[in-house]
């Protein structure tokens, strides 16, 4: 078998006095995500569906939140080190699919530069990786923005 599948969520807290990161774009709002490291949770979908792939566990393994070393981490140099222990392992990200789930701010605007951010870390051209967003049509805690979701669908491939 030369392709694996993999599947990824994440959800954070908005809070004051966080900064907005999404698939490593800092993107200006009233208010940010919470949690250990940077909190991006588009990122952390990410890697817990490429993770998921090759049934590695999820990235709470990894980089745990009761180490200190991943206090306030960019999430992009965690996803480098996972994007590292699939290709130590033989196996490339075919594509990625993601959704992000949030109410405001407007992501669209976004998109495009989480993509190539994204695309570089993971060496990737950019039409590998596709990032959607909508909204929570206000139901429920994510409609009330209280926080944001993210999705992730992972397609790998055996490299050789
Ligand atoms: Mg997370």
């Amino acid at each position: 078998m030369n392709l694996r599948i993999g599947n990824g969520y994440d959800i954070h807290r908005l809070g004051e006095g966080r900064p907005l990161i999404l698939g490593g774009v800092e993107i200006p709002h009233r208010l940010g995500l919470v949690g250990h490291s940077d909190a991006d949770v588009l990122t952390h979908a990410i890697m817990d569906a490429m993770l998921g792939a090759l049934a590695l566990g999820d990235i709470g393994h990894y980089f745990p939140p009761s180490d200190d070393r991943w206090k306030g981490a960019n999430s992009l140099i965690l996803l480098e080190q996972v994007n590292q222990l699939l290709i130590d392992r033989g196996w490339r990200v075919s594509n990625l699919d993601s959704v992000i789930v949030a109410e405001r701010p407007k992501l669209k605007p976004h998109l495009a530069a989480m993509q190539t951010k994204l695309s570089e870390v993971l060496n990737l051209d950019p039409t590998a990786i596709s990032i959607k967003a909508t909204t929570h049509e206000k139901l429920g805690p994510i409609g009330r923005e209280e926080g944001i979701a993210a999705y992730t669908v992972a397609l790998i491939i055996r490299e050789g």
